[in-house]
């Protein structure tokens, strides 16, 4: 074996050895996708179309005529379980236990 190809076989396990460490390195780096997504504020009941729309934090005290027994947050379509979200309320969460004049049934299985 001489000396040039010695040579290119140390490079070649030094450029192995490296890639081993850096390859699961750059893989578990942090991105912006993985980041831990910023919780979202909860709605304000004086903000204006949560007004409009009868919105509160607590389902149980709505008396409202459109106001179906069981109706909350949780069980209507617009809401999204896993952050809070109402997609009427951009921006914001709602209580799971809220309400509004907006509720719609549910298709998630509960
Ligand atoms: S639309 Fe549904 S999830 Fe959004 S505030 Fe009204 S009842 Fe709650």
């Amino acid at each position: 074996m001489d000396t040039n190809e010695t040579m290119q076989r140390r490079r070649f396990l030094v450029l192995a050895g490296l890639s081993a460490i850096a390859i699961p390195v750059v893989l578990r780096w942090p991105t912006e996708a993985h980041a831990k997504a910023k919780p979202l504020p909860p709605l304000p009941v004086t903000n204006a179309q949560a007004h409009a729309l009868n919105y509160t934090e607590d389902a149980s005290l709505v008396k409202a005529a459109n106001h179906k027994p069981g109706s909350n947050c949780a069980n209507c379509q617009f809401f999204t379980p896993s952050t809070g979200a109402c997609s009427l309320f951009a921006g914001y969460s709602v209580a799971p236990k809220g309400w509004c004049s907006a509720w719609s049934k549910s298709n998630r299985p509960s």
